[in-house]
């Protein structure tokens, strides 16, 4: 199938449910991006700084950007003045880097901790304890031109069913309980980022308000040498 009718295939699917669809478009051409755009989808999310940067150089200024995946300190100033949402925050360093770049922008950066809960070791992101620390800190207090706005998390790869929703349920779970302790009236702590093309059912299933899909929108990628 096309890529637009993969995409309004999932559209049909996802948008009564009120899931966010994020279309994953790492290593994918402006073409292939240009065909899900002229198919109505104004939401993309990228994992490579330079990458994202020249998408968005070349490409419709009503697009949304968001980044996925894992970020270096030293790049954030590439990204900070046009970024949507940053999906992956993993330690304080970054978060206090993101808000000085977007203190020179006169911006704010909407962020979600990035929250491991997978069983591999090489997955990036904040372990429970971690998170709440970082909530508990008074630099993050001191923060002004960031807004932390939820929580991501990846379930572990190929694992069976019932082992990813318990995955995406710890994810709901601590998700509901930071939302009591550190943003009980903040309206705007509100998304829960979970599910790519293999599980976004059972993350849909456990309260995502974020799906990240590549595979199911734009087919198989080849992934280059250097990822
Ligand atoms: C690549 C990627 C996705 C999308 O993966 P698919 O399996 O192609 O849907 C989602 N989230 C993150 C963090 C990714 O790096």
């Amino acid at each position: 199938m096309s890529i637009a009718a993969n995409l309004t295939e999932l559209k049909n699917e996802v948008d009564r449910l009120n899931v966010k669809l994020i279309a994953v478009s790492k290593t994918k051409s402006e073409e292939e991006i240009m065909e899900a755009y002229n198919a109505g989808q104004r939401v993309f999310g990228e994992n490579h700084v330079q990458e994202l940067v020249e998408k968005h150089e070349h490409l419709p200024a009503d697009i949304e950007w968001h980044m996925i995946g894992h970020l270096q300190t030293n790049k954030v100033k590439y990204i900070a003045p046009f970024i949507d949402l940053i999906h992956s925050v993993d330690s304080i360093k970054l978060l206090k880097e993101i808000d000085k770049q977007a203190a020179k922008h006169d911006r704010i950066i909407d962020c979600l901790l990035q929250i491991y809960i997978a069983e591999e070791e090489t997955k990036f992101g904040l372990a429970f304890d971690e998170a709440i620390e970082l909530l508990r800190s008074d630099e993050f207090a001191e923060m002004k031109n960031i807004r932390v706005v939820g929580v991501m998390g990846i379930a572990t790869n190929a694992a069976g069913e019932k082992q990813i929703k318990e995955e995406f349920y710890e994810l709901r779970t601590f998700f509901e309980g930071i939302k009591q302790s550190f943003f009980r009236d903040k309206e705007y702590f509100k998304e829960i980022s979970m599910g790519m093309s293999s599980d976004y059912k059972e993350a849909i299933q456990q309260g995502s308000t974020m799906i990240r899909v590549g595979s199911t929108i734009f087919g198989k990628r080849v992934i280059p040498y250097w990822k």
